[in-house]
C-alpha cells in the first residue's frame, strides 16, 4: 500500500461508513473538530469501556472520577496553563499560514521544547529557518516566534462581558483529578499508593490542527494519576510503562507499530517523561504521555488554595505532598491509531477487499444476521429469531438482507464486523440433520462452518471476552 495515500483512504472509509464526520460540515467545517458517527461512538465507547476495566476494575485500589468540566479560574493559574499553555507560533509573511515553530523545528531534527524561552526558541529559529518552508506556499518567509496561548476562553458567569478572571474550557482534563484528591481522601479512605482513573473533554487553540483526529481543538482525554509516597516512584514508574504497553497489545495494535520515546529535556519539577508513540501513516507520533510529576501538582494547588493536601498515614502519623505518576491517553489519537492498525486491503475469492481487522471487544457490529432472502418470510422470520437470540448475548448485531451474500460481507468487512451469520433453507429443515444450523462466516479468513444458534452465540460470547 502507497503509505502517502493510505491516511486519506482511511479518512474516506470513516466518513462514508458512519465512522467519523468532519465537524459542523453544512456549514463548511469547523477546524479541529470532527463528530463521532454511528459507528465512530460504538468504537469509542468500546474503548473507553476497555479502558476504564483495566484502569479501575482490574487494578487495586484505583477509583473512578468524573470532574466537571468548568473549574474556578485560579485552577489555571496554579497549574501553570495560564502562564506558561502556549505553543511558537510563526506566521508565512506570503499567505498567511501559521505554523507551529516547535514541532517544523522537530522535522528537522531540532529539538524545542515547552521549557525554552520565547527568545530561546527563536535563536533556534533564526538558525533553522532555510530548512523550514511554509507548507503551504514553500516560501522562507515567515515571522518571529510568538507564544501562543492555548487555553480557550468562555464567559461562564461574566454577565459584565468585561473577561477579566475567565472560566476557561479544560486545556487538559486531569486538573479534576487534582481538585478532588482531597474529596476522595476524605470520602473513601484509600491508602496509598493509590490511583485515579478519568475519562474528559480537553479543548486546545491549536495552531495547526492536522491529520484528522490527531490534533483537533477538542479532544477526550484517558488520565490515570497514581499517588504515592515521596521517592518511591522508580519501581511504580516502570510497572505503570509496562502495563500501558500491554493494554495497546491488548487491542490488538501490532507491536512493531509501538515505540517508547523519552523526552529529552525535562520540565523543571518532573522527575521522567516517556511517550507511547504508534506509527501512523504519516509516522511515529504520540499516543499517550506517561510522566513522573513529583509533587508538582498537589503542591501548586495547596500554595493557590491555601488548603492542606497533605496525606495523613493512620499507620505511622506521617504527613505529606504526595507524587504523582501520571498516564494521559489522547482518545481520539488512540481511536486513529485503532484504525489504521486494523485498516487492509487483502485479495479474497479472487477480488480486492477493504478489511477493517478490528478486535472482536473494539468492534461497533460484533455479528451481522443474514437471511438468504428477503421475500421468503419464513426465512426473515427464523433470521430474526437468531437475531434475537444472539442479542442476548451482546446487543451491537446487525440485519442486512440486502443483495447477494458475498456482498453484504464485503459490507460487514469494511465496518470490522468479526462474524456474520447465514439463515438459509437448511436452518429451516431442507436438509433434516442441516435444520436449526447457520452458516458462521469469519471476517479474516473469510472461513465458514456450519454451527447451532447456541454454538455461535458461544463463539462470540468468547471472542469478545
Ligand atoms: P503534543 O506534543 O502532540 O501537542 P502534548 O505533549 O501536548 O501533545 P499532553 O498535554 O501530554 O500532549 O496530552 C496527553 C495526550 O492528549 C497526548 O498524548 C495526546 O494523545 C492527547 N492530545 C494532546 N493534544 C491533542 C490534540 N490537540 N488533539 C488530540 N489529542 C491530543
Amino acid at each position: 500500500m502507497e503509505t502517502a495515500t493510505v491516511m486519506e483512504k482511511i479518512v474516506s472509509l470513516a466518513k462514508r461508513k458512519g465512522f467519523i464526520y468532519p465537524g459542523s460540515e453544512i456549514y463548511g467545517g469547523l477546524a479541529g473538530v470532527y463528530d463521532f458517527g454511528p459507528r465512530g461512538v460504538e468504537l469509542l465507547n468500546n474503548l473507553k469501556q476497555v479502558w476504564w476495566k483495566a484502569n479501575v476494575y482490574d487494578k487495586d485500589n484505583y477509583y473512578g472520577l468524573d470532574a466537571g468540566m468548568f473549574k474556578h479560574p485560579r485552577v489555571w493559574e496554579a497549574s501553570g496553563h495560564v502562564g506558561g499553555f502556549s505553543d511558537p507560533l510563526a506566521e508565512c509573511r506570503n499567505c498567511n499560514t501559521r505554523i507551529r515553530v516547535d514541532k517544523e523545528l522537530a522535522k528537522v531534527g531540532v529539538v524545542a521544547d515547552e521549557k525554552m524561552t520565547e527568545d530561546q526558541i527563536n535563536d533556534l529559529f533564526d538558525q533553522h529557518r532555510e530548512e523550514i518552508p511554509c507548507p503551504k506556499c514553500g516560501k522562507k518567509e515567515f515571522t518571529r516566534a510568538k507564544a501562543f496561548n492555548l487555553l480557550v476562553k468562555s464567559n461562564l458567569g461574566d454577565f459584565t462581558s468585561e473577561g477579566s478572571e475567565p472560566v476557561y474550557l479544560p486545556g487538559e482534563a486531569c486538573q479534576g483529578i487534582y481538585l478532588d484528591y482531597k474529596n476522595i481522601v476524605d470520602s473513601m479512605s484509600p491508602k496509598i499508593p493509590f490511583g485515579v482513573a478519568q475519562i474528559g473533554k480537553a479543548f486546545r487553540n491549536e495552531i495547526s490542527p492536522r491529520n484528522f483526529l490527531f490534533r483537533t481543538r477538542e479532544f477526550e482525554q484517558a488520565d490515570t494519576q497514581y499517588f504515592i509516597r515521596p521517592n518511591e516512584n522508580k519501581e511504580a514508574y516502570e510497572a505503570i510503562k509496562t502495563d500501558r504497553w500491554n493494554w495497546y497489545l491488548s487491542l490488538g495494535i501490532r507491536e512493531e507499530k509501538l515505540r517508547f520515546k523519552q523526552h529529552d529535556n525535562l520540565v523543571f519539577y518532573a522527575k521522567d517523561a516517556w511517550d507511547i508513540e504508534y506509527e501512523f501513516p504519516t509516522g511515529f507520533d504520540e499516543v499517550e504521555g506517561i510522566h513522573d510529576r513529583t509533587d508538582y501538582d498537589l503542591s501548586q494547588h495547596q500554595k493557590f488554595s491555601g488548603v492542606d493536601l497533605r496525606y495523613l498515614d493512620q499507620e505511622t502519623g506521617e504527613k505529606f505532598i504526595p507524587w504523582i505518576l501520571e498516564t494521559s491517553m489522547g482518545l481520539g489519537r488512540v481511536f486513529l491509531a485503532v484504525l489504521c492498525d486494523a485498516y487492509h486491503e487483502d485479495e479474497m475469492g479472487g477480488e480486492t477487499r477493504t478489511v477493517l481487522k478490528l478486535s472482536p471487544t473494539l468492534a461497533p457490529v460484533k455479528a451481522a444476521v443474514f437471511p438468504l432472502l428477503k421475500n421468503k418470510p419464513e426465512l426473515i422470520a427464523k433470521a430474526e429469531e437468531v437475531r434475537a437470540a444472539l442479542r442476548k448475548i451482546h446487543p451491537a448485531i446487525a440485519w442486512d438482507d440486502n443483495g447477494n451474500i458475498g456482498k453484504r460481507y464485503r459490507r460487514q468487512d469494511e465496518i470490522g464486523t468479526p462474524f456474520c451469520v447465514t439463515i438459509d433453507f437448511d436452518t429451516l429443515g431442507e436438509t433434516p440433520e442441516l435444520k436449526d444450523t447457520v452458516t458462521l462466516r469469519h471476517r479474516d479468513t473469510g472461513e465458514q462452518e456450519r454451527l447451532t444458534v447456541a454454538e455461535v452465540g458461544e463463539r462470540i460470547r468468547t471472542a469478545i471476552a
